[in-house]
């Protein structure tokens, strides 16, 4: 039987960066807090995560 996938909250594998949006492939085990971005060298958040949807939530309210 196949996985049911709901979609929503389970898509995406990947690190960000909250800085310039570097994506990287989330590994499995590995806390993205604990990857650091190779640009910026601050540390990445989950992509969809809470934070990350705060990140963002703070930059459409500050685009102007
Ligand atoms: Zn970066
Ligand atoms: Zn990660």
């Amino acid at each position: 039987m196949l996985s049911r996938d709901a979609g929503g909250l389970r898509r995406g594998g990947n690190c960000i960066c909250p800085k310039c949006g570097y994506t990287a492939s989330h590994r499995r085990g590995v806390p993205c807090r604990d990857e650091r971005c190779p640009k910026c060298d601050v540390v990445m958040l989950r992509e969809g995560s809470y934070h990350y949807q705060q990140l963002e939530k703070h930059r459409s309210e500050n685009k102007d």
